[in-house]
């Protein structure tokens, strides 16, 4: 795998509003440090755990994004340094982020996940659940967090079609979303599209998209 030429390949294909955060989970360090070498900066990692003990060995300028699901219990360990938090889905997470960010001083940043695809087992919630939560008294006393965007996933298929139809009603539900716009929530960022369908998801609307396989290789999960 020629980790500088894929990231190369890939950015030359991202128009200039489109985020690029390269998945490293399972990955060894040695692999996130080519891209780092190569100027990379933004990570994505989906266990805790994984991304804290990578976080302590790798130069600090990184900006880490937690992009798979989050158990409460967990946010501690990651509340000093995570940048983003993609895939929250309920209130009961939003609040004990909101905990932990105010013990370290901070404003967490979060994206709220969309059930976008058909697939029961996707998480998220629906634009109308996002919408009663951001409107909620509850949330609006959650001054450590923002909301700055939506996350999805697709529906894991072949069918172009269906995918991009997942892909648009994220667009269109974020244009619904935006207009609410309280102090701790400010949609800008849409991020959608993996090595599969990146391409697909920009043309949807997507500003930040997800690419690990085509960057460092395919995932070894023994
Ligand atoms: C693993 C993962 C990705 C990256 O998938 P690739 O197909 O390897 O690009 C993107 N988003 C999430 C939430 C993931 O868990």
């Amino acid at each position: 795998m020629d980790i500088k030429q894929n990231l190369k390949d890939i950015k030359s294909l991202l128009p200039e509003h489109v985020t690029l955060v390269a998945v490293s989970k399972t990955k060894p360090v040695s692999d996130l440090m080519e891209a780092y070498d190569a100027g990379q900066r933004i990570f994505g990692e989906n266990k805790i755990q994984e991304m804290t003990d990578k976080y302590e060995t790798m130069p600090k300028d990184i900006e880490w994004h937690m992009i798979g699901h989050v158990q409460s219990n967990k946010v501690k360990y990651m509340a000093s340094f995570v940048r983003l938090i993609h895939g929250v889905d309920n209130i009961k997470l939003l609040k004990e982020i909101n905990k932990q960010a105010i013990k370290h001083h901070r404003v967490i940043d979060c994206l709220i996940q969309i059930k976008i695809a058909s697939e029961d087992s996707k998480f998220g919630m629906t634009p109308n659940e996002a919408s009663e939560i951001i409107k909620s008294e509850t949330f609006s006393e959650l001054k450590n967090i923002k909301i700055v965007g939506l996350m999805g996933m697709a529906t894991f298929t072949d069918d172009e079609n269906q995918v991009k139809k997942e892909f648009s009603y994220l667009k269109n539900t974020f244009e619904d979303l935006k207009p609410l716009n309280t102090t701790n929530c400010q949609l800008r960022i849409i991020s959608m599209g993996m090595s599969g369908d990146y391409q697909l998801a920009i043309n949807c609307g997507s500003t930040m998209v997800r690419v690990g396989s085509s960057i460092f290789g395919s995932r070894n999960y023994n």
